[in-house]
């Protein structure tokens, strides 16, 4: 069995829809796919569900695509009934005894009186009870403590699920017998109708599968402010459509031919694992808009951002581990800091402000250092106090010790002086509770600081991206090995590892290739299985040897980008196996621009960094030059004596130029006449994050 490209998950109602205005615990229903969910959609009653799903169905089927539908009710009862109720263990059996016998209609339904009729045949004070209507039922029990239940109180899943009902109790807050009453029927329809697949009945091997869900089970109630039900179903389909096959294999693998298993059950880590996960790329995610030619830097750079997302997996580390990794989670704040007012400096600490004149104050016995329980002071003195101790009650203000003139028992200073003065607010870096750094932030030395400062014990980071490199082209040897004529030493490879390393993510060297498509296909498959992105160079225009622009245009899933930039000729992305690929061009200073510019943010926000670009500042120039209008141009350059020099050569061969030059120069697609001393946008390498 395959996986299921489209997941929707059902929050269902037993209940009639008579009132004027929508019900919040109406149905629920949510669609995901690739990880993504799409906003919950509010169904108002059983007979609008019916109508959507099928629609779903259809349009899910059409598009080829396999469906998982889950529902948050049994789809079996306890062991025993369905033989004593139809003659037969077989769960399908109640389903039709149902389906035949259930009316419903937005306005009424029969479902009290149905399930009378079936206690009825039992003695008549279970297995159902609980009356929603004003009006008696002969047999059907108003209250637990007036019923007898012939048959098992609950599945053995919901004796292992702490905290699930019965499906006997017809209604009250969390209930589900209704539901189970009411949908079964639905259900059955659309089983016959979609011939779908009913588990844990039946093997999922077709199109469209049905499991039994139990929200709960691993979510809570969901943020304040939104419906609990929409909450829900959205964070149960998005949970699912993150499984990997093989867990959702896993998952699957139950045995419960007759009372039916809750989804996932026995397995809420993974499920809760899964929850974690951002969602996969798209196949399209690299389309471009018919007719485009040759993209801006700018546009490039947007679109990236807007079809990027992290890609790699979500683990809680230990603060000790998490420098160098990104925030998958806002960090908010266990302690202020600081946690307690104190002071700056080293002094006399005293209440209140003081007026200009000269001021006289008895010293209190002892001293306040960095470290010490605050203390009190008494009214009217002064306590010795030293930097970062935290201030003792009675103590608001700190003149400074260079201020002061001592005697063993009173100091003398000059005011005015301000109340607070020389001391720190409690909590002024960062208050308890706040958000002290963001989702998206990559720890450094700084975040480091704040993370321990705040008393962070382990934060919630994204997995390292693991990026593949692999060069192209039949003249390429290893450096250092012979070459022979025609042959040059691959020198993209060792730039791209290096850089990728230096950004802070966990390069794959998946060697050379030389210009054989098969071989290719071979080598992006395996850089595929190993890695989260693929970048290479060489073979990305449209040539006879341009290997890997066709590999990916016949992969379907491939854009030849033609940005408007020099140096770097097209951009091949694309998709192989679910991954994307970089195409680099093969010239090594055009390789280097185009990872710098174009992969290196690409890069971050895949590796869960917010969005982030290089940050240039203008300086004078130290060259002339005349530029014309239509793409950006980038030169390798450097700054001596404030002025911005560029390399000599502009060719796109000359490697000795990059490591001559500390940045770019960035010039705009707009033509420009540039003159010693006009003004030039320079861009640091390190501000790429080199
Ligand atoms: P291509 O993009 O494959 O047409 O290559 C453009 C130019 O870059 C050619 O001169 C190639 O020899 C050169 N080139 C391609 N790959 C590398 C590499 N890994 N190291 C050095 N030069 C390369
Ligand atoms: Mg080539």
């Amino acid at each position: 069995m395959s996986g299921f490209d489209t997941i929707v998950m059902v929050d269902w109602s037993g209940g009639n829809d008579t009132g004027k205005s929508p019900r919040q615990d109406a149905i629920w229903a949510c669609v995901a796919r690739l990880g993504r969910a799409e906003d919950p959609v509010y169904l108002r009653n059983r007979t609008e569900a019916e109508t959507w799903l099928a629609v779903l169905f259809e349009a899910e089927r059409r598009a080829g695509r396999r469906v998982l539908a889950g529902f948050d009710f049994p789809f079996g009862y306890p062991t025993g009934f369905a033989r004593a109720l139809t003659g037969s263990d077989d769960p399908f059996a109640v389903w039709d005894w149902l389906e035949t016998r259930v009316e419903d209609s937005p306005q009424a339904n029969n479902r009290f009186d149905l399930a009378a009729s079936i206690n009825l045949q039992f003695g008549g004070q279970g297995p159902f009870w609980f009356n929603g209507l004003k009006r008696d039922i002969a047999g059907l029990p108003r209250r637990k403590d007036l019923y007898e239940n012939p048959f098992p109180e609950k599945r053995v899943a919901e004796t292992a699920a702490k905290g699930s009902f019965s499906c006997w109790q017809l209604g009250g807050t969390g209930a589900v017998g209704s539901q189970v009453l009411m949908g079964l029927p639905v259900l059955s329809r659309l089983r016959k109708r979609f011939d779908a697949a009913i588990w844990p009945f039946e093997p999922l091997d077709r199109e469209i599968a049905f499991v039994e869900i139990w929200p709960s089970l691993t979510l809570g109630a969901g943020p304040e402010g939104e419906i609990k039900d929409a909450w829900q179903v959205r964070e149960v389909a998005r949970m699912v459509s993150n499984l990997d096959v093989e867990t959702l294999h896993r998952i699957l693998k139950v045995d419960a031919p007759e009372e039916g298993w809750i989804f996932g059950l026995g397995h809420e880590a993974q499920l809760k694992h899964a929850a974690l996960q951002p969602p996969k790329l798209t196949n399209d995610c690299f389309a471009l808009p018919p007719g485009v030619h040759w993209t801006p830097v700018r546009e490039t750079l947007d679109m990236l951002e807007a079809r990027l997302a992290p890609v790699t997996p979500v683990e809680v580390v230990p603060v000790s581990d998490a420098t160098g990794r990104v925030l998958a989670e806002d960090v908010v704040a266990r302690r202020s800091n600081p946690p307690l007012p104190n002071t700056a400096v080293d002094g006399y600490g005293f209440a209140g402000g003081k007026p200009a004149g000269v001021h006289q104050m008895p010293l209190a016995a002892g001293r306040a250092a960095a470290g010490d329980v605050p203390g009190a002071v008494p009214d009217g003195h002064a306590v010795r106090i030293l930097t970062g101790a935290s201030l003792p009650v009675g103590v608001d203000t700190v003149v400074l010790q260079e201020d002061v003139t001592v005697s063993d028992t009173t100091i003398a200073f000059r005011g005015p002086i301000n109340a607070g003065a020389n001391t720190r607010r409690a909590g002024e870096d960062v208050v308890e509770g706040a958000i002290a750094l963001k989702k998206g932030t990559r720890i450094g030395p700084a975040e480091a600081a704040v993370l321990a400062a705040i008393g962070t014990v382990a934060v919630s980071v994204y997995g390292i991206l693991r990026v593949a490199v692999l060069s192209t082209g039949a003249e390429l040897v290893e450096a250092g090995d012979v070459a022979a004529p025609g042959q040059i030493f691959d020198a993209n490879r060792p730039m791209l590892l290096e850089l990728i390393r230096a950004l802070g993510h966990a390069p794959v060297d998946m060697g050379r290739v030389t210009d054989d498509r098969d071989l290719l296909a071979g080598s992006l498959s395996k850089a595929a299985a190993q890695a989260d992105l693929i970048l290479t160079s060489g073979g990305a225009s449209a040539g006879d040897e341009d290997h890997v622009s066709a590999l990916l245009k016949e992969a379907g899933a491939m854009t030849l980008w033609r940005i408007a930039v020099k140096p770097g000729r097209p951009l091949a992305l694309g998709m192989w196996a679910q991954t994307p690929v970089f195409g680099l061009p093969g010239n090594p200073v055009a390789a280097m621009t185009c990872a710098l510019v174009f992969a290196a943010p690409a890069m971050a926000r895949l590796a869960g960094q917010s969005w982030r670009e290089p940050q240039g500042f203008d300086v004078p120039a130290a060259f002339s030059k005349r530029k014309k209008a239509g793409r950006t141009e980038y030169l390798r350059a450097r700054i001596r004596n404030g002025q911005a020099e560029v390399f000599a050569s502009e060719g796109s061969g000359r490697i000795s130029g990059l490591s001559w030059a500390d940045g770019f120069v960035e010039l705009p697609e707009a033509a420009a006449e540039i003159e010693v001393g006009t003004l030039v946008r320079y861009i640091p390498f390190g501000s790429f994050g080199l």
